[in-house]
């Protein structure tokens, strides 16, 4: 467990909480990550350059102590994931209105690097109205496949794609050997 990835995803999370909790959901968050013994809070994630890179543990434990602040609803942990791409300047300016859920599946794995200095996203399809990616090599905690799968949903959003629903149907931590989600969509 020696990955990176970019203080830009937990940005967008903080942005997230202040938006849907106000400074009550941040003072509490912090109260969390306190409890939990994590070196990070809002302020501190605010103050970094989205460019600048957390190691993947400290993801995860940020992803945990928001599962708390969430009441233990995964629901509410994948929501977050679903409304990240609408607060991340890079996926807005890059993939954008511009591009069918296609096109985004096709770039996927380079946005992918941009964020992640571990793991492999990958296509498994790219069809009509339908998507699998793969994720291998990235095995942290099954809250990481919660929230990417809300993830891709939100990425769609910013599509023209309607209808949008994401499913993991293999996953790591159940024994396959890579992650795969199931993209589909109307159009
Ligand atoms: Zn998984």
């Amino acid at each position: 467990m020696t990955g990176y990835c970019k203080a830009a995803i937990f940005h967008t999370n903080v942005k997230y909480i202040r938006r849907r909790r106000g400074n009550e959901g941040i003072i509490l968050l912090n109260k969390i990550l306190k409890e939990m013994g994590v070196d990070l809070n809002a302020e501190k994630i605010e103050a970094m350059k989205s460019s600048e890179n957390i190691p993947l543990e400290l993801r995860v434990k940020f992803l945990e102590a928001c599962l708390k602040l969430f009441d233990n609803d995964t629901a509410k942990l994948r929501a977050m994931g679903r409304e990240a791409p609408k607060d991340s300047l890079i996926v807005r300016l890059f993939l954008g209105y511009f591009m069918s859920p296609n096109g985004v599946i096709k770039h996927a794995p380079a946005l992918w690097k941009e964020h992640y200095s571990e793991g492999e996203l990958f296509i498994v399809q790219n069809d009509p109205n339908v998507g699998r990616l793969g994720l291998r090599n990235f095995k942290y905690s099954k809250l990481m496949c919660v929230y990417l799968c809300g993830y891709f949903e939100g990425v769609g959003d910013v599509t023209r794609a309607k209808n949008i629903s994401c499913r993991e149907t293999k996953c790591v931590h159940e024994g396959a050997d890579y992650c795969e989600f199931e993209i589909k969509w109307t159009s």
